[in-house]
């Protein structure tokens, strides 16, 4: 065991603070890594006032870690100290049922196990990024490419995979139409991923102030939502709409810019149900699809390719002491476009 600092809530109500707390010693698997920077998901604000239900507390949350590699267990084949690699949403998994055996851990049957807010194999609770330091699997560590700089990666750990996985997925292309719904720190990366693949791209947000950015990031249009009647124009035009809304909102006006055939991918997951018409789905055969992250072979994938396209995150780095404050002018959609902890803050 290692003592470990990081931030914590220690309840619902609570703001985070200042936590100790001891990591597993390094297994032959294992490696240990200095956390250099942690993205801020919004997901870290649902578990922590336990939206979603079932938080454990105390939580030191974070799943978009980018960091160092200080020691390696004596069986560890692919990393080496002082190696830079991340860590996303989940730390192990079954490793047998057929999600796993192909690659897609993020449906384990037996259930992933969680960075944060999970339990570990011995039924202790996993503590996530906002820490000094992490002792994982190797297995369930992937390798920051060299031209990606570390702050702008961390977000991609979720913020990337989770809208690159759907994107691919539903094979969104050249000379494909897709609208995204939300410019926060999903859908500023579902731009970025989506001018990448070839797509042209229309932003549907809730905030004028946002126009300028979503060209800068590689969408060719914008469009308010509260403007009916420039959303009227948009009638049937998108082959696909990836909607990252943290919070419960109206999509049958969304529904209706999409194509016979058209395909809603929801990865937003407000704590609240969604309201869907029936009519807006059948009378044009659209698809509403979900999806969740992405497994470590794919999330090494998107890390290439985002790379390859030089299209790290748009961040605003801070110091943990501020992360109480970051929380607030994220939930006041005051962020341009993620939030990452710098850890030397931390020492
Ligand atoms: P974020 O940075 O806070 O962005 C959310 C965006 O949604 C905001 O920037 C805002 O965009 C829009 N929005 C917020 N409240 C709204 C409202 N009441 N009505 C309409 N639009 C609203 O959050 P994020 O980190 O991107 O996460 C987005 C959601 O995805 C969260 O629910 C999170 O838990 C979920 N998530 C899911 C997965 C997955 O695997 N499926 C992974 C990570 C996160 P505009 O200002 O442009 O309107
Ligand atoms: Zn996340
Ligand atoms: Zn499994």
């Amino acid at each position: 065991m290692s003592s470990v600092r990081g931030y914590a809530a220690l309840s619902a109500a609570a703001k985070l603070e200042p936590f100790t707390f001891d990591r597993r010693s390094l297994g032959p698997q294992d490696v240990r890594i200095r956390i250099v920077f942690c993205g801020i998901c919004h997901s870290d604000i649902h578990q922590v006032r336990n939206e979603w239900g079932g938080s454990i507390f105390p939580m030191v949350p974070g799943h978009e870690i980018v960091g160092i590699v200080e020691e390696a267990g004596s069986s560890v084949s692919r990393y080496r100290t002082s190696d830079r690699v991340g860590v996303g949403c989940f730390v192990d998994s079954c490793r047998t049922c057929p999600p796993c055996q192909a690659g897609e851990e993020q449906y384990c049957e037996g259930g992933m196990i969680l960075t944060y807010n999970g339990r570990d194999q011995s039924g202790a609770p996993t503590y996530g990024g906002y820490s000094s330091h992490i002792v994982v699997d190797e297995r369930y560590v992937v390798r920051i490419p060299e031209p990606l700089p570390s702050a702008g990666a961390a977000p991609l750990l979720c913020a990337g995979i989770t809208t690159y996985s759907p994107l691919r997925h539903w094979k969104v292309g050249k000379r494909d139409k897709l609208a995204v719904v939300g410019l926060g720190g999903l859908g500023h990366m579902a731009v970025k991923i989506g001018a990448a693949l070839g797509a042209e791209v229309t932003v549907l947000s809730t905030s004028e102030k946002k126009r300028k950015d979503a060209k800068r990031l590689g969408a060719a249009d914008f469009v308010v939502t509260s403007d009916s009647a420039s959303l009227a124009k948009l009638t049937r035009r998108f082959d696909a709409m990836i909607d990252t809304v943290s919070a419960p909102h109206d999509m049958n006006a969304c529904l209706e810019c999409l194509k016979t055939d058209g395909t809603l991918m929801l990865v937003g997951a407000p704590d609240k149900p969604l309201s869907i018409a029936g009519f807006s789905l059948v009378l044009r055969r659209r698809r509403l699809v979900g999806s969740l992250i992405g497994g470590i072979e794919e999330t090494q994938e998107m890390l290439d390719f985002c790379a390859k396209h030089k299209i790290p995150a748009d961040i605003e780095t801070i110091p943990i002491q501020q992360v109480n404050e970051a929380y607030e002018r994220m939930l006041r959609g005051d962020v341009r476009y993620r939030f990452v902890i710098d850890m030397q803050s931390l020492r």
